[in-house]
């Protein structure tokens, strides 16, 4: 690879056309925020003498990657480049470590466009496949079958999850009505806390119904999400808690349901409930090998 990219070298400055094969999104720490979105091109070669500049090289996803995008793998992107150094490697001066050299990149590629799509890629476009789990909070391209998003961490399966962690947190002290919950119906009187919690983890407004007898119910809209993911409906509407009524709908259709502005956020079986579920997210510990010297 080092004798690859000295072909660079020889090009220090010139600004020329290449073309590339987009392999995969990366992610890079960035300084404040979200992990910045890095782009893998393999096979970079100049589009005038098809020679192979380097075998491989990553991008920041600039704007105009984003206009183009999402690429799929085997997709040959062109665009014009200029050849840098850059210093990679690292120093510490403690341990008297030293790693770094001088290394090549093409820096600012503009007027970026795909010159050949590939198969994965006309199957999307033709509708017949997806190809990834593009998240719906800050549209980093996953793997389709990842659960996080490797970027924000955002949980794909946030509502299954969220109700599997209620699942074993709920309680008759989480109840309002303690003397008749079971286990066997661990959501019964859970509507309220529940709702709250949500409204906690994901956001969004709380909704209430009256139930006709006097009792409300209550339930969830989540945020708007961000424009990135077709897959969200936009004002979802969740009720985490809608089983405890079994067949019966968990509210009556005439009676629509009304945001609850301002609740109650100091009930005490939901600070039961919560707590219970902080206890649930706590970080591990862990036991990294210390320093013998
Ligand atoms: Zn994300």
């Amino acid at each position: 690879m080092g004798d690859m990219r000295e072909k660079l070298k020889d090009r220090l400055g010139e600004r020329a056309r290449y073309k590339g094969t987009f392999e995969k999104y990366g992610v890079k720490s960035s300084y404040k925020g979200w992990p910045k979105v890095t782009i893998l091109l393999t096979e970079v070669r100049s589009v005038s003498s098809n020679r192979l500049i380097t075998d491989h090289l990553w991008f920041n996803e600039t704007k105009g990657f984003q206009e183009i995008g999402p690429l799929y793998p085997g997709d040959i992107v062109a665009f014009d480049g200029r050849v840098k150094p850059y210093e990679k490697g690292y120093v510490s001066e403690r341990n008297e470590i030293d790693t770094r050299e001088t290394d090549y990149k093409l820096s600012h590629p503009t007027k970026i466009v795909i010159i050949n799509y590939s198969k994965s890629h006309l199957e999307y476009k033709k509708g017949l496949k997806t190809f990834y789990s593009t998240c719906p909070q800050c549209g980093y391209h996953n793997a389709l079958e990842a659960d996080t998003c490797r970027r924000c961490s955002y949980r794909f399966n946030v509502l299954k999850t969220l109700r599997d962690d209620l699942e074993k947190i709920w309680s008759k002290e989480t109840s309002q009505d303690p003397k008749n919950w079971t286990l066997e119906k661990p959501s019964y009187g859970q509507c309220y806390v529940t709702a709250l919690l949500v409204c906690h983890v994901l956001g969004g407004e709380l909704l209430r119904c009256d139930q006709g007898d006097g009792a409300i119910h209550y339930w969830n809209r989540l945020p708007i999400f961000k424009k990135y993911s077709p897959l969200v409906d936009p004002e979802q509407e969740v009720d985490l808690t809608s089983d405890q009524f079994g067949l019966i709908p968990p509210r009556a259709p005439d009676l629509e349901g009304k945001v609850r502005k301002n609740p109650n956020w100091n009930n005490k079986r939901y600070l039961i409930l919560l707590r219970r579920y902080e206890d649930l997210h706590k970080p591990k510990k862990s036991y990294n090998q210390k320093k013998l010297f």
